[in-house]
């Protein structure tokens, strides 16, 4: 799984300015310090819609609905999150970078991931070595006591955690 990079986020809420983007769907005139124009989201025949330059947001007066460029696009295009943010990051010429979901867990939790995945790979090796019928098959599948005992051991050290099998 993978995520796009939060910095990456933050530059297209900078840069997917909220005129350009509804300008897009509809005409929008400027009006003092803000634009405005005929809502997407309920029929109207006078304007109640506002785009907001300054805070890069839009809102109606009409039907209350509010929010940014990004989810102006998931509105009106019925986009998720990671699409609307694709559609917008073509249109403004924003390359994305994506980050593994490993990268997004918080650091200082690390060891607790690493114990909770220690605990599953011994839990299941003891089951497995309980049960006669999934070592059977490993064992009928050329896999021997040694390969078995050497993949656990492979995989907790990516884990980075080595322990002795008891
Ligand atoms: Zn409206």
């Amino acid at each position: 799984m993978s995520y796009i990079k939060k910095e990456k986020i933050e530059e297209i809420k900078e840069k997917a300015d909220i005129i350009s983007v509804v300008s897009d769907y509809l005409s929008v005139k400027k009006s003092g310090r803000y634009y405005m124009g005929n809502c997407p989201f309920h029929s109207e025949k006078t304007p109640s819609f506002f785009l907001y330059p300054e805070t890069n947001t839009f809102h109606c007066f009409g039907c209350g609905k509010h929010g940014d460029s990004i989810s102006f696009v998931m509105e009106l295009e019925s986009l998720d999150y990671v699409s609307a943010l694709k559609k917008l990051a073509e249109k403004f010429g924003i390359e994305l970078e994506y980050e593994n979901s490993f990268n997004y867990i918080d650091k200082k939790n690390l060891d607790k991931y690493y114990e909770m995945n220690e605990f599953v790979a011994r839990f299941y090796y003891k089951k497995m070595m309980e049960n006669s019928v999934p070592k059977q098959y490993l064992l009928k599948r050329g896999i021997n006591q040694k390969s078995i005992n050497l993949f656990l051991l492979v995989m907790l050290m990516k884990i980075g955690k080595l322990f002795i099998m008891s």
